[in-house]
């Protein structure tokens, strides 16, 4: 299959999609159902973010490799998995990465992950990674050019950084180890993010990098995510939504109003290839977001893999 780079150096406008691991069987059965119901919109790729296992409410590694075998495999969508490095040995990983290839994932999001919740004193595998530059260089030595590789970048910068200029010089350094893409983390202004991409091709970070937005979709969902990635939220954002906190759809239908206008602003200064969505396993707003931009279903859609097998068995292939 061509591979996504391709589609994103492309002048084409994509949209690519999130999800989490579900934790529960009747979690999987309805995100099935919903990847089948957002290929029909022609995503370039949907993405499944990566737990270590024992972090509470985490998930173990085995489902997001589960869930995005699924999507690749029955739901026809073109799947990027997400890996975290920081607590895993270089064992454990390669392990991994090989069971990807080996259910046909082209698409790694390499990532450093976050220490255990509450183990400050906590230390890396001896035999690990330290940083997402460390994984990306690993991925390369192991797989070649086989994975199409992604890496994470922040527009505030990092909460860890030691400045905001010290972390677009570790990004380059990922850039630099043969990552082909980055997505952001979420931000809420425009122009955080202009400015982000105008600084990051100063120092030479010349691949493509896509928005991450989030659509606020809830009041409790906001406030958990930005405490989540330590973000502050700006204040004329928070003076809407905080009146309207108890009414769902009010909120829900601000958030498709303001994502709409970050993403034409986004386009109209055309800093950005495409917008990657934080959907938080939900479909309703970034649906109706992709429609009123004109995204949904613009894109050319990867056929159904059983479909091609049939097609190729007809045409007397082996499949
Ligand atoms: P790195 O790029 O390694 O950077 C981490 C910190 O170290 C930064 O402060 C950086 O400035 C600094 N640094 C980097 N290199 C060096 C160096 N050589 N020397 C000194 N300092 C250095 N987390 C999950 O657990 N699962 C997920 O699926 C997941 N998906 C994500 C998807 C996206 C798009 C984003 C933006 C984040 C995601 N995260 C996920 C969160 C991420 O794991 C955390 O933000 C983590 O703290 C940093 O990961 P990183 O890959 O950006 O780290």
């Amino acid at each position: 299959s061509e591979k996504i780079q391709s589609r994103i150096e492309s002048n084409d406008k994509f949209f690519s999609l999130e999800f989490f691991p579900p934790r529960t069987k009747g979690g999987a059965v309805n995100l099935l159902a919903r990847f089948d119901r957002m290929r029909e919109g022609g995503p370039l790729f949907c993405d499944v973010t990566w737990h270590p296992a024992g972090n509470p409410g985490g998930d173990t590694e085995t489902s997001s490799l589960t869930i995005a075998g699924a999507a690749l495999n029955y739901c026809g969508l073109e799947t990027m998995l997400h890996m975290t490095c920081c607590s895993m040995t270089k064992t454990e990983i390669t392990k991994h990465l090989k069971r990807a290839k080996d259910i046909g994932i082209r698409n790694i999001l390499a990532l450093r992950g976050d220490p255990p919740h509450g183990a400050e004193d906590w230390v890396p595998p001896e035999d690990g990674f330290n940083y997402a530059s460390d994984l990306v260089r690993h991925i390369r030595k192991e797989f070649g050019d086989y994975f199409v590789i992604c890496v994470a970048a922040y527009p505030m910068g990092h909460p860890e950084a030691t400045s905001y200029e010290d972390d677009i010089k570790y990004l380059k350094e990922k850039v630099d180890a043969g990552a082909n893409f980055i997505i952001t983390q979420l931000f809420f202004k425009a122009q955080t993010f202009i400015k982000f991409v105008r600084d990051c091709k100063a120092v030479g970070i010349n691949c493509p990098i896509i928005p991450g937005i989030m659509p606020i979709q809830s009041y409790d969902s906001l406030r958990h995510i930005v405490k989540l990635s330590k973000l502050d939220v700006p204040q004329d954002i928070m003076d809407f939504v905080a009146p309207l906190k108890d009414n769902d759809e009010a909120i829900r239908n601000y958030g498709i109003h303001q994502t709409c206008m970050l993403i034409k602003e986004l386009f109209d200064a055309e800093m950005a290839p495409g917008v990657h969505f934080y959907t938080l396993n939900r479909e309703v707003a970034t649906t109706a977001i992709l429609k009123q931009l004109g995204l949904w279903a613009a894109a050319p859609r990867r056929p159904l893999p059983w479909k091609m097998a049939a097609n190729h068995k007809r045409s007397g292939e082996d499949v």
